[in-house]
C-alpha cells in the first residue's frame, strides 16, 4: 500500500467511526518514512480497531485538565522500522496500540499523573522519557497490565 492509499483508506476509517478527530493518517502511521535501512510500511487495516482504542485515550489526554494539542512522536511500527529505532522486541507500537507524544505545554510527568487518574488507568502501559511520554493500552490486548516505568 501506497503512503497515499493508506491516506485516504485511513483517513475513510477516521471518518467514518471518530469522525471530527484531531488525529490523521499520517500520525497514526507516517508510512513511508525513513530510518537507517528501512522504510515503514503501511499497517494492516484490521489494526486499525487498536488505534481507534488509542484514540479514544489521546482525545481524552488532549482534553483533561486543560485542552492542548498532542504532538504524536511515534506510533505506528512495523517490525522492521521497530528494530532500526532500537524498540522493545514485541513492542506495542507494532500492534498499533502505543504512541509516543507530547501534551503541549504539559511536562511528561504531568501526563503520566494524568494518565493515572483514566478509568481504564490499570491496563495501560505508561513510560515518561525525557521530553515525552509512552502511552499503550496493553491491558486491552491481553496483555499484562498496568506496566510503568
Ligand atoms: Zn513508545
Amino acid at each position: 500500500m501506497t503512503r497515499n492509499e493508506w491516506g485516504a483508506t485511513c483517513q475513510a476509517v477516521l471518518d467514518a467511526s471518530v469522525p471530527g478527530t484531531h488525529f490523521t493518517p499520517f500520525e497514526i502511521a507516517d508510512v513511508g518514512r525513513r530510518i537507517e535501512w528501512t522504510t515503514l510500511q503501511a499497517p494492516a487495516i484490521p489494526l486499525l480497531d487498536t488505534a481507534l482504542r488509542l484514540i479514544d485515550v489521546l482525545e481524552w489526554v488532549r482534553a483533561e485538565n486543560f485542552s492542548a494539542p498532542i504532538l504524536v512522536n511515534s506510533w505506528y511500527r512495523d517490525v522492521y522500522y521497530n528494530n532500526a529505532c532500537g524498540g522493545a522486541p514485541g513492542s506495542m507500537h507494532m500492534t498499533l496500540g502505543a504512541a509516543d507524544i507530547v501534551k503541549v505545554g504539559t511536562e511528561p510527568e504531568e501526563v503520566r499523573e494524568l494518565l493515572e487518574q483514566h478509568p481504564d488507568a490499570d491496563k495501560f502501559g505508561i513510560g515518561s522519557y525525557e521530553g515525552f511520554s509512552h502511552i499503550d493500552i496493553r491491558g486491552h490486548m491481553m496483555r499484562d497490565a498496568p506496566a510503568r516505568w
